[in-house]
Formats: C-alpha cells, structure tokens, sequence
C-alpha cells in the first residue's frame, strides 16, 4: 500500500459526540452528577430542531469536550461493530473508589491501569480510568472503537494519524489494542476492541456517534485530508462547525472519524465566563431563532440543585 509521509502527529481526541434521550436528564446526568461543565448550548446543525449540547473540563480545553445530540426518546440504540464503544476520563487514582461509591459500575485493570466502567442514564458506556498525570477534571484519557478486524483501523491510526502501537491484552470479552501518541496531551490514547460478542452497531441513545480527533490548525488538518484522499478515503470538504473547522470519513473499521481544528474555540460566540448560558445558534439558523426557542424542550440549565463538587 503507498502512503504520503506523516506530516505532524494528530495532538489527540478533539471531542466525543454522542446520542442521548432527553437534554434535561442528560444535563442533570453530566453536570449535577459528574460535575462537567456545560460549555455550549446550541442546535444539530443539520437538524436544528434538537439540541447539541458540549460539555467539558472548566476551560472547554479540547480534548475534554463531550458533545450529545439529544432526542427527546426513550428508545435506545446499540453499541456495536463500527461505532467507538466507550470514552474514558482521566481521573487521579485516589478518586476512583470515591466515584464507585457514588456511581457504582464495575472495578477493571487494564494494561496495569485501574478503571471503573459505568454507564449514563441513557445507556452510554464510558470510564474513569486513574492516570497519574491527570490534572483537570473532564479530560479524556481515551476512547474505545469497536471493529470487527483491527487492522486496517489500526493503519490508519499508525500511518495517517502518528500513534505508535502500545500493546495488546485478552480481557473477558475481548481483545483490545492500544494506541499511544506520544506527549500528554488529554486523549493520547486509542483502544481498539475486538470483541467476542458480534452485536451490530444501531445508532440512538446511548451509543457514540463519532469521535474526532485534533488538527493544530487548517494547515494540518489540510495535510490529514490530502494523505487520507490519497489513500483513497472518502473524507468531506471542510465545514464550518463554528467552534472548530472539520473533516469526517468512515475509517475501513466502520467508525465515523472526524478531525477538528482547535480553533477558533469555544469562546468565539460568548465570554468564556458565560459559555453555555444562553442558546447559541450559528449564522444559518439565527433568523429562526424565535421558532427554535419556542420548539426546543425547556431546559434548566441554571443548576437547580449545587452540583456535588466534582473529585480532584
Ligand atoms: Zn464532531
């Protein structure tokens, strides 16, 4: 296979996004529970009759950016085949046992590394994993995506994106590989998960929708685009997603990838003092604002009980 040369090493995921029932208990979930902050309250800019709602770490620092698009359902999709399973938070180990007693889930070690696997109210899996380096609340250790073959995401992920092979470990549902990039950016590592269960991935609440991965700038993302056309990935123009410039295709595994600039940030359209107060919407959605606001589910977002004080 030929490939153009790595011209920078990704800097490590950008965001997550997800799918969730309804904004309020999804809300309720992530910042009166977890103690994330709300960083953004916008729309699905492609369907702007629901809300996208971002949360993260106190200063929205990529890499700790958890995004949902929410339906107002309780139907439920279904992690599987093709989809990123499950994102992880950097937590410091003595906060561990802390978060199993409030939240419960499940004690795991993982590459000599302890975790605790939970889910939100709408099903989604993700994990606290320690990290002696952690130092913010909200910032992402990793992400796990599910595929039936691991190597040809795995190439991507070597070839294109910079990560170096971390290892492999048999778990009692299947084998996983690891991903690092080098550094300490928040999100430097990648688990691919073969699994012994063959469960085809249904989107909904609960599952992942796609998990993007940080560009520097335009300059580097443009460098990314061209050597993944080049391998003859099917990856789109550029859009402008407001808070960052992105790029999506589906890697040979099945799981939608995106990478997004770092900037111009999510400060560009509120104070960062104020981020997620007010319903954001983007230019092309402005003029039905009155509509939108009438249409969109009420939602509380003042914290209407203290949010318990997240574990440093
Ligand atoms: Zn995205």
């Amino acid at each position: 296979m030929t490939s153009a040369p790595i011209t920078q090493p990704i800097a490590g995921l950008h965001h997550v996004t997800a799918i969730s029932g309804p904004a309020q208990e999804n809300f309720d979930f992530y910042v009166q529970r977890l103690g994330t902050r709300l960083i953004k309250k916008t729309v699905n800019f492609d369907a702007p009759e629901m809300y996208h709602l971002y949360y993260g770490a106190a200063d929205a620092r990529p890499g700790s950016v958890l995004t949902f698009f929410n339906r107002e359902t309780t139907a439920r999709g279904q992690a599987g085949i093709g989809a990123a399973q499950a994102f992880a938070y950097a937590v410091p180990q003595e906060a561990l046992e802390e978060w199993h007693t409030r939240l419960g889930g499940t004690r795991f070690t993982r590459f000599d590394e302890e975790g605790l696997a939970l889910q939100d109210p709408h099903g989604q899996a993700f994990e606290m994993i320690a990290t002696p380096a952690q130092t913010v609340w909200g910032a992402f250790h990793s992400a796990t995506l599910w595929v039936a073959d691991p190597e040809p995401t795995a190439r991507i992920l070597t070839e294109v994106f910079g990560y170096q092979p971390h290892g492999e470990e048999r778990g009692p549902d299947g084998t996983r590989f690891r991903f690092h990039l080098p550094g300490s950016a928040p999100g430097r590592i990648v688990d691919i998960w073969r699994s012994d269960m063959a469960a085809k991935h249904r989107p909904g609440p609960g599952t992942i929708h796609h998990i993007a991965f940080r560009a520097r700038d335009l300059a580097h993302q443009q460098g990314l685009r061209d050597t993944l056309l080049a391998r003859g990935e099917q990856v789109t123009e550029v859009k402008d997603r407001q808070y960052f410039k992105a790029i999506y295709f589906r890697e040979p595994g099945g799981v939608l990838f995106e990478i997004a600039t770092d900037g111009p940030g999510f400060a560009v359209d509120e104070a960062m003092e104020h981020l997620g107060t007010a319903l954001k919407l983007p230019p092309q959605h402005e003029h039905r604002r009155t509509e939108l606001e009438a249409s969109l589910p009420a939602l509380l977002t003042d914290t209407h009980h203290t949010p318990k004080a997240s574990l440093r």
